[in-house]
């Protein structure tokens, strides 16, 4: 559930009570807050989940998880926008489909090897063929319409490999007999679903007529295939397990291409040096080694004089510390 309060720099909470009556940085009105309170946004009960598996930035969510116990609301307002418009079209299908059709917001979960929970939830099952796997799988995505121009003019494979390995993994998830939640010993068990496709629905907030593609696009993913899916959850409940009790400035760095350096094809831009998704995307900067040894050595140099060669001194700065 997004959460509605924050802690402030000064590490004090404000809560829900707080923000509603106007304290604090963006207020927030009190039927927004407490739609968000509501919202469920799908963690379930894994340890370790397929979105987190496909992501790659493990020093972020790690860091998240340490340190955003009471996360800005804000921070989680494209969330909630996003499970809101995921909500309308998933409860449209169910109305729309004759029972049994359609299945919605299936949790599936599994104990790997008596160790970590493994999981994640699928948005949509839906009936579209006869035959073996008679079902699709689908995930709907509220992203930026440069996304979809991408996707369109590079195929899917390149372009979001981490969706391809989200729904990889869902798919292979949805095969197996997984449990709904690990909290009361395992709870239900979902009988195992053999799917066809994959694909991903994207829905586009910033969509424009001039954009060049519709406003909602569906693509069918590549499944990655068995073998594949099951290196990637085994190497990661590996790294989960080995890396829970490591301190912050040891985690394994993000990688440099997850960075957005700005400026490496216009080092005239006036962003040339900026990292992009440390400082307009990531809600952990503050407590990032890995950053903050970046903007010592970006202070140094200046904004332009910071290249990609210094970005990677930073990087390996802080990938010697493992
Ligand atoms: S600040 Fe940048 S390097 Fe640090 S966790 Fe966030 S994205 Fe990764």
């Amino acid at each position: 559930m997004p959460v509605v309060g924050w802690t402030d720099d000064e590490g004090l909470t404000w809560k829900f009570e707080d923000i509603a009556a106007g304290y604090g940085k963006f207020a927030a009105p009190r039927p927004v807050l407490l739609a968000m309170a509501a919202t469920d946004s799908g963690r379930g009960y894994a340890d370790v989940t397929a979105s987190f598996i496909a992501s790659r930035l493990w020093r972020q969510k790690l860091l998240q998880e340490r340190h955003l116990l009471y996360p800005h609301w804000a921070d989680s307002y494209f969330l909630w926008l996003g499970i809101a418009v995921h909500s309308a079209a998933e409860e449209a299908a169910l109305r729309d489909a004759r029972p049994g059709d359609v299945i919605t917001e299936r949790q599936m979960c599994y104990q790997h090897h008596a160790g970590p929970w493994v999981g994640g939830r699928v948005d949509l099952l839906i009936r579209e063929g006869a035959g073996q796997s008679p079902f699709a799988l689908w995930d709907y995505k509220t992203t930026g319409a440069y996304t979809g121009k991408m996707i369109v003019a590079n195929g899917i494979v390149t372009e979001r490999p981490e969706w391809q390995a989200q729904l990889s993994i869902y798919r292979w998830l949805a095969r197996q007999a997984t449990r709904s939640h690990k909290a009361n010993g395992g709870g239900m068990v979902n009988q195992p679903l053999d799917v066809g496709p994959i694909k991903v629905c994207c829905l586009y907030r910033d969509w424009k007529p001039r954009d060049g593609v519709p406003p909602v696009q569906t693509f069918t993913v590549p499944y990655l295939g068995d073998a594949a899916v099951r290196e990637l959850i085994d190497t990661a409940v590996a790294d989960w397990l080995k890396l829970r009790d490591v301190p912050d400035d040891a985690l394994p760095p993000c990688e440099l291409d997850q960075l957005w350096l700005q400026g490496i094809e216009n080092p005239r831009s006036p962003n040339c040096g900026k990292l992009l998704r440390c400082e307009e995307y990531c809600l952990v900067p503050h407590y990032c080694s890995q950053y903050q040894t970046a903007l010592m050595m970006r202070n140094q140099k200046g904004l332009k004089g910071f290249t990609l060669e210094l970005a990677q001194a930073a990087y390996c700065e802080v990938a010697s510390w493992k």
